[in-house]
């Protein structure tokens, strides 16, 4: 759905009419004409503006949001760099300069390393399994204490599903060849290369095709067929690497100024809530049907070398893994409850997704 036709779908004549009256970015706050409070509120995000799924998600959920408040609360968006630099997100909504802001938790391992487990953990939950465990599996109310000390509430608006693991500038065919490697990966992925001797990079998205193409990387992974393709970065490398073992379902957040989300009335905070778990179940079902036609197009279309990473890689990989994920569930008591929770879970969904998803799959297949 188009943005003006989602407003236009939503939105009364009254209630135009009080957005027509209050529009102006120094009007924080204002009353419609049938007498409710207003409120206008600022998103900043980690995403190039409008970039698709992403930015496009983002701006998705803005709208949803004015659109089922009937305008009694506006978000406008603001792209990486157009209020803050990407990653000065969580620090931006933090101290209320933006009411909202989108990315992804792992931005921030940094400051709080045990919020990787709300972004992605290498070969953890799929995106499926990651909303069980965040509305059925107590994961939600762990978050929430997390960002407490910074005024933040956090909300899952997104998810990338399973994720490629990158791309290179030549094959990978063993463990050495990742040696020397420069890539950028951010997170536990990141921190897991690192130990196999990559050098690890973060670096925001928008500046990734001219880091890969003039050198300053040798690799890179972003998200899937879909963004990668928008991107080009098939012009930059010409080997396009699966699974994405580091991302297996990146959940995007929504963080909300606690002192914003405060002042809204409950219904308010309820349409907030609402919308960011439509944006979230939204990004899941366009990456489903679009990672398909984008990965045809770079196959057939530009000649793209696709390739599964080697068995005995993954294995390499995967051990790796598991030491890193540990050592950050012994970061602090915090990060201990967190790791026993997503462990404990993973546990157990693994086992239904065994006899779910995978023998489904499995039975298709043949
Ligand atoms: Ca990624």
């Amino acid at each position: 759905m188009k943005r003006r036709d989602l407003i236009g779908a939503g939105l009364g004549a009254a209630s135009l009419g009080a957005l027509a009256g209050c529009k102006q970015q120094a009007c924080e706050s204002g009353t419609t004409t049938t007498g409710s409070t207003q409120f206008h509120w600022k998103m900043v995000t980690t995403w190039p503006p409008n970039f698709p799924a992403l930015g496009t998600g983002v701006n998705f959920l803005a709208d949803l949001i004015t659109s089922l408040s009937g305008g009694r609360l506006t978000v406008k968006v603001y792209g990486a760099g157009e209020l803050v630099p990407a990653f000065e997100v969580f620090d931006a909504v933090s101290a209320g300069t933006a009411e909202m802001g989108h990315g992804s938790a792992y931005y921030w391992k940094g400051k709080i390393p045990e919020a990787q487990f709300f972004s992605s953990v290498p070969f953890g939950l799929t995106a499926q399994e990651m909303s069980g465990w965040l509305y059925f599996g107590g994961a939600m109310e762990l978050w929430r204490e997390v960002y407490a000390p910074y005024g933040l509430v956090p909300f899952d608006a997104g998810n990338t599903t399973v994720q490629m693991a990158g791309w290179f500038n030549k094959p990978i065919n063993s463990v050495a060849d990742l040696t020397g490697l420069k890539m950028r990966i951010p997170g536990l992925g990141g921190e897991v290369l690192r130990r196999l001797g990559v050098t690890v990079q973060n670096i925001p998205g928008g500046e990734l095709f001219q880091a890969l193409n003039d050198g300053t990387i040798d690799a890179t992974e972003w998200v899937g067929p879909y963004n990668d393709l928008a991107f080009g970065l098939h012009k930059a490398a010409k080997y396009c690497y699966y699974p994405g073992w580091h991302e297996p379902g990146t959940v995007l957040e929504c963080i909300v100024n606690r002192k914003a989300f405060d002042r809204l009335p409950e219904d308010l905070q309820a349409i907030v809530e609402a919308a960011c778990r439509v944006a979230s179940q939204n990004m899941v079902a366009e990456f489903t049907a679009r990672n398909d036609r984008a990965l045809q197009t770079l196959v057939d279309e530009h000649g793209v070398d696709l390739r599964p990473l080697p068995a005995d890689v993954l294995a390499a990989i995967s051990t790796v893994a598991d030491e890193v994920v540990a050592e950050v569930g012994r970061t602090n008591a915090m990060a201990e409850r967190i790791y026993a929770s997503y462990m404990t879970y993973r546990k157990g969904v693994s086992r239904w997704t065994d006899i779910a998803e995978r023998a489904l799959l499995n039975a298709r297949e043949s």
